[in-house]
């Protein structure tokens, strides 16, 4: 460069700068596109790429590779509903009435939902006019006022709470596991509503084509708004049991019907990217995968694997609610494997960032903006994590320091197990929670007690909703 003239130079520079203009011109600032595909009880350690050694996940593999795959990622509660409506609304469920001491999630008998002032992700959304669909598993209240319909979005397909509720009849799904892991159960034993819109369209919902009709109906909506902004919401009702797959996707997997599930939901999440990069949308769309909670242990090779976490679904150990999540947007995501903290109720604050959708001001919010993270421009905000259940905390998280003050038993979630003093674990360098260090590090078990205090004065818990009974 010694040898150019200024006069050179500037003329490069200007030659650069016309280069350059086309490019700014395509870069204009387009409000993104939003798909959050999320499971049901698929535990940490259940895909490829975060260390299954049987399970097959190419396209999760892939979508990772190409994005940022987060390694310390967190639900708001260990159970479908309470984490759903913390996904959705960016607050803590005992904010929103979505969790609570006597039932554990939203049954077919419930007259609860998710209270309708609350604002979901669907409505921050549409302030920016976005199409909105949602296609699987709500769980946030089944009655028409609480339906999706009424919480932002456009359409709706999918089965209103979880796939084993409506039982009917068939025998018991633990004793057929343990007598044959092999067991395929039937879908008729299982009377569950299938719904498009607040319309029942088939009951008892054929769940062997759950997965597959689910994705058709997202990669459909897509087509359809490819000229405006949309989110998809596609929660899966699977790996949740009882189990089903496909016809064509059976007796395919290493890791027998469970391996084959969830190589279906890989599959499903290829033909959403491929949907994507087909019209031309990739570089305009955020794709975030995560679960709900974690793995349900008490279904032995039926439920998931949460890998080297303790425990699983149900409790406040990492296995029930630190969760495998990749997000995904080629050439705006700075890829990478990012072992920062991250919650799904952090969406409501970055989707907010991301398309420049206002947040609700009227109420409090337990979200965090992840957009410096995902944009390679900096660290998350997120330093803690509150681990709430069943409308009461258990766990505090600070940096790598877990403090426990409240357990539950490991597997069978119900019953809470007394503790003698709080047990204190550094959770990065013990990820599975084996090793307590109280006794050792006694000023950090009185900083985070003292959190807890602060944030539990904080706390205004809202009416019971999972509790009111359906009216007869
Ligand atoms: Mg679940």
């Amino acid at each position: 460069m010694y040898y150019l003239s200024w006069k050179a130079l500037a003329v490069l520079a200007g030659g650069l700068a016309l280069l350059a203009l086309p490019t700014i011109g395509s870069a204009a600032p387009k409000t993104p596109n939003v798909v959050v595909i999320f499971c049901d009880d698929l535990g940490w350690g259940d895909l490829g790429c975060f260390g299954n050694p049987t399970i097959r996940t190419p396209h999760l593999d892939r979508m990772a590779a190409e994005g940022q795959k987060w390694t310390q990622f967190y639900v708001a509660a260990p159970v479908c509903t309470p984490s759903r409506a913390g996904l959705l609304t960016g607050r803590l469920p005992i904010r929103n009435g979505m969790t609570s001491d006597k039932r554990v999630v939203l049954f077919p008998n419930s007259g609860g939902g998710l209270p309708p002032e609350e604002v979901t992700l669907a409505e921050l959304l549409k302030q920016k006019d976005y199409a909105t669909g949602i296609f699987g598993k709500w769980h946030l209240g089944h009655l028409p006022q609480f339906l999706p319909t009424s919480q932002g979005f456009d359409t709706y397909f999918g089965i209103p709470y979880s796939n084993d509720m409506d039982r009917i009849g068939g025998p018991n799904y633990m004793g057929e596991v343990r007598k044959n892991p092999d067991f395929y159960p039937n879908f008729a034993d299982y009377n569950v509503p299938l719904l498009r819109d607040e319309k029942v369209i088939e009951r008892p919902a054929d769940q062997n084509t759950i997965t597959r009709r689910y994705t058709e109906e997202a990669v459909k909506f897509i087509r359809a708004n490819k000229d405006r902004p949309f989110f998809v919401y596609l929660p899966h009702s699977m790996p949740h049991i009882p189990l089903f797959a496909s016809e064509e996707s059976r007796g395919k997997s290493k890791r027998g019907l469970y391996g084959d599930v969830i190589e279906e939901i890989d599959g499903s999440v290829g033909q959403v990217l491929a949907t994507l990069r087909e019209l031309d949308l990739e570089k305009n769309t955020l794709v975030v995968f995560t679960s709900d909670n974690g793995p349900w242990l008490s279904f032995e090779t039926h439920g998931g694997s949460a890998g080297p976490l303790r425990a699983g679904k149900g409790t406040t150990f990492e296995g029930g609610q630190r969760v495998p999540t990749i997000f995904w947007w080629p050439e705006t995501i700075e890829p990478g494997v990012v072992s920062e903290l991250g919650s799904t109720l952090d969406m409501m604050a970055t989707f907010a960032a991301l398309t420049g959708a206002a947040l609700p001001q009227d109420r409090k919010l337990d979200t965090y903006d992840l957009s410096p993270v995902l944009l390679g421009k900096g660290a998350s905000p997120r330093k803690e994590m509150y681990y709430w259940t069943r409308a009461s905390l258990h766990a505090v998280r600070s940096g790598p320091w877990k403090l426990h003050v409240k357990m539950r038993e490991p597997v069978n979630y119900g019953r809470a197990t007394k503790m003698e003093k709080p047990e204190l674990y550094n959770v990065e360098h013990d990820i599975s929670e084996a090793y307590n260090v109280a006794s050792l590090h006694p000023e950090i078990v009185e900083r985070l007690l003292a959190m807890i205090q602060d944030h539990e004065a904080d706390i205004e818990p809202h009416e019971d909703m999972l509790a009111i009974p359906l009216k007869k």
